[in-house]
C-alpha cells in the first residue's frame, strides 16, 4: 500500500443552498509543494478552498479530508486551523481599528503560536516599517502581506490562498511570489488559486484545474504551461 497523502480531498461534494457547486472531487496535496488551483470564473475555486477551510459556507455533503493523518472532514473552522490550515481569504480580512501589529499579536493569542512576529518582519520588512499604521490603510499589497504574515503566526502547515496577486501590481506581484517561495522552503505546503494563470503555473509544482465543479487536470505545472489545448480550453491564457 502507498503512504497516504499529506492532504488528501477524497469525493467532497459541496453546495451552497441548493446550488450544487463541487461535483465530487479528489486531489491530493504533497508536502512541501505549491499547488496551482485553476479554472474559469465560478469553476469553484474559492468553494473548494473553503470546503477544505471547513467555513460554515459552502455546506459540504459528502467525502473526506484529511491532513497529515488529520480527519479535518469531521472538525470546524477553528479546529482545522489548529490543526494546521491557514485560509487568507480574496478580502484579506485586516481587522479595522488594529495596527499592522496588533493584527499579528492577535493571530498568535491561540496556541499553537507560530512564527515569531520578527520573524514574519524579516520576511516582509515593508510591514516592520509599517508596524505602527492601520491595517486597513495598507496599500493592496501590503494588505496581502500582512494577510499572509497573520497567517503564518499560527502554526500552519497549509496556506490557502484565494486570489492574492488580485489588483496587485506585477512588481509587488514579484515581491510576494518571492516570499512564497521562501515560505515553500520553510516546508509549508501552498494551495495557490489565482486567475492570473501564467504567473501561478510559472511558481507551482503541480496544478488540478476546475471546470464547473469538477478536475479536468491534475499534474505538473510545466504541463499545462506546454499544453496549449487545456490552456485555451480552461485558462483563455
Ligand atoms: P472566481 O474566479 O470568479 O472567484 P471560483 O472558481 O472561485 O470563481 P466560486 O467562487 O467557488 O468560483 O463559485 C462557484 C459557484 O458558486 C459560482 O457559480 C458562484 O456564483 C456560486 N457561489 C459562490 N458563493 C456563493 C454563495 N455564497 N451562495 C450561492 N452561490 C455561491
Amino acid at each position: 500500500a502507498t503512504a497516504p497523502a499529506f492532504l488528501s480531498i477524497w469525493d467532497m461534494h459541496a453546495y451552497y443552498g441548493e446550488s450544487y457547486i463541487v461535483q465530487g472531487i479528489n486531489f491530493n496535496v504533497h508536502e512541501g509543494e505549491i499547488l496551482a488551483l485553476l479554472g474559469r470564473n465560478g469553476a469553484g475555486k474559492t468553494t473548494t478552498l473553503r470546503a477544505i477551510a471547513r467555513m460554515d459556507d459552502p455546506q459540504v455533503s459528502h467525502g473526506e479530508i484529511w491532513l497529515d493523518h488529520q480527519p479535518l472532514h469531521t472538525m470546524s473552522s477553528y479546529q482545522a486551523s489548529q490543526a494546521g490550515l491557514g485560509l487568507v481569504p480574496e478580502d484579506r480580512s485586516i481587522i479595522p481599528g488594529l495596527t499592522v501589529e496588533e493584527n499579528l499579536k492577535l493571530a498568535q493569542i491561540a496556541p499553537p503560536i507560530g512564527w515569531s512576529i520578527d520573524r514574519v518582519y524579516d520576511l516582509f520588512p515593508r510591514l516592520r516599517e509599517r508596524r505602527t499604521q492601520e491595517g486597513v490603510t495598507l496599500s493592496g499589497g501590503e494588505q496581502q502581506m500582512l494577510a499572509i504574515a497573520r497567517a503564518l503566526c499560527r502554526d500552519i502547515k497549509v496556506l490557502l490562498l484565494d486570489e492574492p496577486y488580485e489588483g496587485l501590481a506585477p512588481v509587488i506581484v514579484d515581491e510576494i511570489e518571492k516570499t512564497l517561495s521562501i515560505i515553500k522552503e520553510q516546508g509549508i505546503t501552498t494551495i495557490l488559486v489565482e486567475q492570473n494563470a501564467v504567473r501561478a503555473l510559472k511558481l507551482a509544482d503541480r496544478a488540478v484545474i476546475l471546470d464547473t465543479g469538477g478536475i479536468v487536470f491534475d499534474g505538473l505545472a510545466s504541463e499545462v504551461l506546454e499544453n496549449e489545448q487545456l490552456r485555451a480550453e480552461y485558462l483563455a491564457i
